[in-house]
């Protein structure tokens, strides 16, 4: 029966769209967020009025079962729905809303009607057009009753602009700002369980994410790059397009090794990641960094070693996990999807060099004192150099 009707997504960016940005350019935004994760299902038409925007397929191939899933992860919407639109004519209506929820309301033992009239020229108003359909609903399906607190089925009939619409319950959208409309950061990605969760939560503010992986072939293997890129590929249904740049690290931790103390390694290598970083940051135009690090989950997340790793970078250093205990990252990142990518075993580049005893509490001087052995820029210079790009 669905199929013979006319079917759109109805998003409402509702509050959302008022804080602190001016809602022309949230909407903007997020209109072009929209395209851009719908364009790969066909054409469709995507229309903006009344604090919603409407997604209209235009072949019937287009797959909503998908399309809906993807509109669950774009950041901006407060809630959305499937829905049926039809006519404004309340007999075209009465029949669309019994056909398009016959599933529902069959299963269903309660229900009830709500109805909003935001086209003011349409002759009934809401509570009429409740009582019309109640009535009728209970004629077609004279096995439900009306519960008006707590239904099973809500049947919404929405009089707007562009025709009437008709659906259940609405579903919650995945909040928080669209990506870009707030600025765009440099991630530091691993493959491991937590900088794909930072990402995403700084994706969830808006921040368009710009990737950054330090790879040390051929203690590394091209799995372990793979891996990083298929976590991003789960990242991107929320944060949208990125690029990733993969920066040949073999050499500076090498060099590392060789010249300064053992006990200082990881830190020294988390500095040189972060000035590294932001070389590539400032070049892609990124205003902060973003890291998966929270307090105390290894010897280099130390109050004294985050700050250590901080004075080396060039710009701020967001930590969007710093106060989380791993379960409940394990939760979003399984929420997300990239959890059963994380587990899988592969060589990073911080596990092949770690240290027996590495320093929890470094002091700055010591730390620059252990590095002036090195020839910081050169080495800067040659990773950047050699830095190759992906998109995802
Ligand atoms: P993760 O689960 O994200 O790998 P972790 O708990 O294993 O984090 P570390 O390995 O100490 O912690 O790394 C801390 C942070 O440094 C990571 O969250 C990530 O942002 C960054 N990082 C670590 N290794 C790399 C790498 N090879 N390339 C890019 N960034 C990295
Ligand atoms: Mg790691």
């Amino acid at each position: 029966m669905k199929s013979a009707l006319h079917e759109v997504l109805l998003i409402k960016t509702g509050e959302l769209a008022l804080k602190g940005l001016n809602r022309g350019t949230f909407e903007a935004i997020l209109m072009k967020n929209l395209r851009y994760r719908l364009k790969p299902l066909g054409p469709c038409t995507l229309r903006k009025a009344q604090s919603a925007i409407y997604v209209e397929p235009e072949s019937p191939s287009f797959d909503m079962d998908e399309a809906s899933d993807r509109v669950s992860k774009v950041f901006g919407i407060a809630a959305y729905s499937r829905a049926c639109v039809v006519e404004k004519e309340i007999g075209a209506i009465l029949e669309a809303a019994a056909s398009y929820l016959a599933d529902e309301l069959a299963d269903a033992g309660t229900f009830k009607v709500e109805a909003k009239r935001s086209d003011k020229s349409f002759p009934l108003q809401s509570p009429a057009i409740c009582e019309q359909a109640g009535g009728y609903l209970l004629e077609r399906f004279p096995h439900l009753r009306v519960d008006v607190h707590a239904p099973d089925v809500l049947v919404m009939i929405e009089i707007r602009d562009f025709g009437a619409y008709i659906h259940a319950r609405q579903l919650p959208g995945a909040g928080g700002m669209p990506v870009g409309s707030a600025g765009r950061a440099g991630l530091l990605i691993s493959g491991g369980i937590d900088s794909p969760v930072a990402g995403y939560m700084m994706a969830k503010r808006g921040v368009e994410l710009c990737c950054i992986h330090f790879a040390s072939p051929p203690y590394t293997s091209e799995r372990a790059e793979m891996k990083v890129v298929s976590l991003l590929e789960q990242v991107a249904a929320y944060a949208g397009h990125m690029e990733l740049h993969i920066v040949p690290f073999t050499h500076i931790q090498e060099e590392i090794q060789r010249s300064c103390p053992e006990d200082l390694f990881t830190i020294i290598m988390r500095r040189f990641m972060m000035r590294i970083a932001t070389e590539i940051g400032r070049a892609e135009g990124c205003g902060a960094l973003v890291t998966g690090e929270s307090v105390g989950q290894v010897a280099s997340q130390t109050i004294p070693a985050l700050a250590c790793t901080d004075a080396a970078a060039g710009l701020p250093v967001f930590r969007p996990l710093i106060g989380m205990d791993k379960e409940e990252i394990i939760a979003v990142s399984r929420r997300i999807d990239t959890f059963d990518i994380s587990i899988q075993p592969y060589e990073d580049c911080c596990t092949v060099f770690t240290p027996r005893h590495p320093r929890t509490r470094p002091k700055l001087e010591k730390v620059l004192e252990a590095e002036a052995a090195l020839d910081a820029p050169a080495l800067i210079a040659q990773a950047v150099q050699g830095v190759r790009r992906r998109s995802i």
